[in-house]
């Protein structure tokens, strides 16, 4: 019948597991206009999609009437995806909101607060369902505290980094600390403790 899928909360991302499990192309990315592509003429409502989201932003009608449920209650949601901030690493939709060059970080850093600094490198996928959401990373923080992530590719090793991906931590222009290498949510906090002994510096 039809999927639909909320893009308020959705990290429209290439990765979509749904896109992956969907057997008739039902759902589909689109490199040009980078967002996922939805085809309800293909839709089997066959619900593999919605089982392959974890944040439950896809959603599969089997009648006109889950249908028109489903979509009012779409568009009546009130969450965005930083609401959400599922994965901190490849989605495009999240990414892009924090995203900038290499070449950027020393204007970045140069603030009189915290300012955190993720190296990323996107051929990691492990990062893209499992990582802590930078939400949580940041409990500890000021409420200005600001945050950045940046593509880097695997031989970067700046800032004494030794693995990506790496959260540099700086505070007046000044590298307070970095931890290197994932942490995925069961590690959550072995993460935030790092963190802490970071900032107290
Ligand atoms: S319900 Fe089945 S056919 Fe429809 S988009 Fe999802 S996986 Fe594809």
């Amino acid at each position: 019948m039809a999927v639909l899928v909320n893009f308020k909360i959705c990290d429209n991302a290439k990765e979509c597991g749904g896109i992956a499990v969907c057997p008739t192309g039902a759902l589909s990315w689109s490199d040009k206009e980078e967002t996922i592509i939805i085809d309800n003429e293909k839709c089997i409502s066959c619900g593999m999609c919605e089982k392959e989201c974890p944040i439950g932003a896809i959603r599969v009608a089997h009648n006109d009437e889950e249908y028109n449920a489903i979509k009012s209650e779409i568009e009546n949601d009130e969450r965005t995806t930083k609401d959400l901030f599922v994965d901190r690493y490849g989605a495009v939709g999240i990414s892009d909101f924090f995203k900038i060059d290499v070449a950027d970080i020393s204007e970045k850093i140069d603030k009189n607060y915290f300012t955190l600094i993720e190296l990323y490198n996107p051929d990691f996928a492990e990062c893209l369902l499992k990582s802590i959401p930078i939400k949580e990373l940041t409990n500890d923080f000021p409420a200005d505290t600001l945050y950045y992530k940046v593509e880097v590719d695997e031989a970067f090793s700046d800032f004494g980094i030794s693995e990506l991906p790496a959260l540099l931590i700086f505070k007046n222009n000044n590298l307070l600390g970095h931890i290197d290498g994932y942490f995925d949510v069961d590690s959550k906090h072995e993460m935030l403790n790092k963190i802490r002994e970071i900032i107290k510096k």
